[in-house]
């Protein structure tokens, strides 16, 4: 089906696309905000917040989303559920193929998509994700303090939550499926020295204990000397088991961002994925991307600092680069347009 043609489509229903709508909204740009298959995004996996400015006593991830959503309709934004597969971006107007077989036309978008952090797949994780599972310790650490807790990678992600969580944890052990880090040398050179941080090497994480009540209460590590355990177990291989007590888990096994419906449009992307935004004429940083009228907030342009926070103020920076936008896309349509001839002018 298609339909007629938006000024602002918002691809993202997480804190960057809400905050981008609430601006777009307030701005009467009238922009159709498309939830995804993660609505309201990574926030809705964590339970309190407590670095996001203005709430003293913490918020629900899922609480501060429903307010950033009901904001946005308050002021006019229309939500729709539809996820992106395919986008041509490469004429003035943009088309959007949804997975659900619809076609929207829009003047200009904003990718707030999100990055969506990888899971390992462990037994009970859908479970107790937001219940003492984490994918992000900058949120959820402060919550153990005095924990002996896992966190599961061997990048640098996983030494920066490691070392990060060490501040609240008794103990961190981070749980890597080889003997050899992929992080940096100075960030696990960082990790090995401190006091509190152990490894287990060629181990994995098969299965993680406890309920949404308790929290999570252990886990079940797999390992085997020669590295990727999960596999060797899977194919038949002896590997050894152990069933640890630990009162959290953190997974740092990479984030994937959401953006490849732009596979094969201008839209720059780093080699992982995500999108670059350029700087204005004065080296200044904007939500612009390589592409005239598509703009970029959150995490999607975001590999570095990934916290609600800065999503937010991308969000915002991209609906009023899109309003700069529109607005001069309509000055440049007003004066191409034949100047309109008025009765009494045409009377001599
Ligand atoms: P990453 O470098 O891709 O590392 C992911 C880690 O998770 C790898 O050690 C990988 O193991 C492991 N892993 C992946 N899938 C797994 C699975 N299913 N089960 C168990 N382990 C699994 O991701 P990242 O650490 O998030 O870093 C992403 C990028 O951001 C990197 O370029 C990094 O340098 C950068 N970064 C920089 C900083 C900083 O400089 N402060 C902080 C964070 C991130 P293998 O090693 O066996 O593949």
């Amino acid at each position: 089906m298609t339909e007629d043609i938006h000024d602002l489509v918002i691809a993202g229903s997480g804190v960057a696309g809400l905050s981008a709508a609430v601006y777009a909204a307030r701005a009467d740009l009238d922009p159709l905000v498309l939830e995804g298959d993660e609505p309201g995004g990574q926030l809705t996996l964590t339970t309190d917040v407590e670095n996001y400015l203005g709430f003293p006593d913490g918020v629900g991830g899922m609480d501060l989303i429903q307010r950033g959503k009901e904001q946005a309709e308050q002021f006019g934004a229309e939500f729709r559920h539809g996820r992106i597969e395919d986008a041509d971006v490469d004429d003035q107007l943009l088309e959007l193929s949804l997975s659900i077989g619809d076609t929207i036309y829009t003047r200009s978008l904003i990718v707030a998509t999100g990055a969506s952090a990888r899971w390992v797949g462990a037994e009970n994780e859908d479970e107790l994700m937001g219940h003492g599972l984490s994918t992000c310790a900058t949120c959820d650490g402060a919550f153990h303090r005095g924990d002996d807790v896992l966190v599961v990678g061997g990048g640098d992600s996983a030494m920066e939550e490691a070392l990060f969580l060490a501040k609240f944890a008794d103990s961190v052990t981070v749980v890597h499926r080889r003997e050899e880090l992929r992080a940096s040398e100075i960030m696990a050179d960082r990790a090995r020295d401190h006091k509190d941080v152990q490894f287990r090497w060629n181990t994995e994480l098969e299965a993680i204990h406890g309920s949404q009540e308790k929290g999570v209460t252990g886990a079940t590590l797999v390992s085997h000397p020669e590295g990727y355990p999960r596999k060797k177990a899977e194919s038949g291989v002896d590997v050894e088991r152990e069933t640890v007590d630990v009162g959290g888990v953190f997974y740092a096994v990479g984030h994937t961002p959401n953006t490849q419906f732009l596979d094969g449009t201008g839209v720059e992307r780093d080699e992982n994925g995500y999108i670059f935004t350029r700087n204005d004429a004065a080296g200044r940083p904007t939500a612009r991307t390589a592409v005239e009228g598509v703009f970029a907030a959150g995490d999607v342009a975001d590999p570095r600092y990934r916290q609600a926070i800065t999503s937010a103020g991308t969000g915002s920076m991209a609906a009023l680069d899109a309003e700069e936008f529109l607005e001069a896309l309509q000055d440049a349509s007003d004066s191409a347009a034949p100047a309109t001839v008025t009765q009494e002018q045409s009377v001599p």
